[in-house]
């Protein structure tokens, strides 16, 4: 197994191009920690439980749980895939936490994508995102409208905005993501596999491409 760690700031889009990589190639597969999380919460498991008040503060859940729920995804892979990581790592306790886990398993940590977007772009976007609770897809009400306003194009159910994306919550995770998510900038850096792209002004389509051909 392929490892690709898609790195970057609430809003920048890591959902969204690793969504339509593994849309255009079955051998990708997409893994977003907070929809991980979004659904134990919905679901009420014991790591929904754990997660819900930290979620909805904007803090982070502990590594530790975060670590697990990957684990747990991950056994349930094929070995010939490449998986897309979304949100996971987020610190670097949890940096660490994967390699320990990729020390002496098949699976290989390939490339880092740092998605680069300015605060006020990622407050833009985090303001128009809607998302569909029932079968998960996003839209942005300019940039990725649905077809019918207001409804889910895949399955027709009302798009709603994500608890966590209003207004005071999104400043603060943009403060959580400087201070414990981009020292894993460095941390991957200095290992030789960062690669950063301009994640704004360019169609969605032609960022996908880049990040397509980055990690192929
Ligand atoms: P996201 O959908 O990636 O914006 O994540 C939504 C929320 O889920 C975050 O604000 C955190 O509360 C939690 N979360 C997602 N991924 C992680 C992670 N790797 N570590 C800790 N908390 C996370």
């Amino acid at each position: 197994m392929k490892i690709v760690i898609l790195l970057g700031a609430p809003g920048c889009g890591k959902g969204t191009m690793a969504g339509r990589l593994s849309a255009s190639n079955p051998t990708f597969h997409h893994v977003s920690s907070g929809d991980l999380l979004r659904t134990a919460v919905k679901t009420q498991s014991p790591h929904g439980l754990e997660a819900d008040g930290f979620m909805k503060r904007g803090e982070l859940v502990p590594d530790s749980l975060i670590a697990q729920m990957i684990a747990e995804y991950m056994v349930t892979l094929p070995n010939e895939c490449t998986l897309l990581l979304d949100g996971f790592p987020r610190t670097l306790i949890q940096a660490e936490m994967l390699d320990k886990a990729l020390a002496g398993s098949r699976a290989t940590l390939t490339h880092v994508v740092l998605l680069d977007v300015p605060d006020p772009i990622l407050i833009d976007r985090i303001a128009g995102r809607r998302v569909c609770p029932a079968c998960g897809a996003g839209y942005h009400v300019v940039s990725i409208p649905s077809k019918v306003a207001g409804l889910c194009d895949v399955c027709g159910t009302t798009l709603v905005v994500r608890k966590d994306d209003n207004p005071k919550t999104v400043q603060y995770r943009l403060e959580v993501y400087k201070a414990q998510t981009m020292p894993l900038v460095a941390y991957y850096d200095a290992r030789g596999l960062l690669t950063r792209i301009t994640a704004y002004d360019f169609p969605i389509n032609d960022i996908v491409e880049k990040l397509r051909h980055v990690i192929s």
